[in-house]
């Protein structure tokens, strides 16, 4: 199978003020197609060739690193586009915010926990609101592209909500100022869109 990077799901400047265009430009168009073009010509002419994304993840320790890394970004900034959209943010409803209530202590909880997650990731990573394989949310965080579906995990499950604190996700409107870019990130959260993965991932 060949990966195909996808356009954005909304223009370059949705999500202005929150991420700026120029950003989400270079982001997509550079490096999200960097990783899926590296992705591709890891994994041409071998067995991997005809498997799903999934199916790499899950394996990816029998493959190469440059699969880890290039898997991971392909898959990583998919999610990560489609739990943004303009006009969103706010707070999730129904299972989802029960669940956050009873098991993550609450809104406010796990706002201070997930961007705690996001600012103290030494480095480049991703913080992460996810389906543990017990069902239950977790928050916490991966360093360079890894994430939960990966058998190198530390903890497995299903991501339903990432947010990429790589420089390159930030650095030209916010420079050094990786919690502002946090902070910002919530006012584009689609809940939507996190509510039916969640839904999915505790069927
Ligand atoms: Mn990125």
């Amino acid at each position: 199978m060949t990966f195909q990077l996808q356009p954005l799901p909304y223009s370059n400047d949705a999500l202005e003020p929150h991420i700026d265009a120029k950003t989400m430009e270079i982001h997509h168009d550079k490096h999200h197609a960097a990783y899926t073009n590296n992705l591709n010509n890891a994994i041409a002419g071998t067995e991997w060739e005809n498997k799903t994304i999934e199916e790499i993840l899950a394996d990816v320790s029998k493959i190469s690193p440059a699969v880890r890394n290039n898997a991971g970004g392909f898959y990583n900034h998919n999610l990560f586009w489609e739990v943004m959209a303009p006009n969103a943010g706010g707070k999730p409803t129904g299972d989802l915010m029960d669940a956050i209530d009873s098991e993550l202590g609450g809104w406010d909880k796990f706002k201070e926990t997930f961007s705690a997650a996001a600012t103290t990731r030494f480095g480049s990573g991703w913080a992460w609101l996810m389906v543990g394989a017990d069902k239950k949310l977790v928050v916490n965080s991966t360093p360079n592209q890894d994430n939960a579906l990966m058998d190198v995990a530390e903890v497995k499950g299903t991501p339903i909500l990432g947010i990429d604190v790589w420089e390159h996700a930030y650095y030209l409107n916010y420079q050094n100022r990786r919690p502002d870019y946090i902070g910002a990130f919530y006012n584009v959260i689609n809940w939507n869109v996190v509510s039916e993965k969640f839904k999915a991932a505790t069927k």
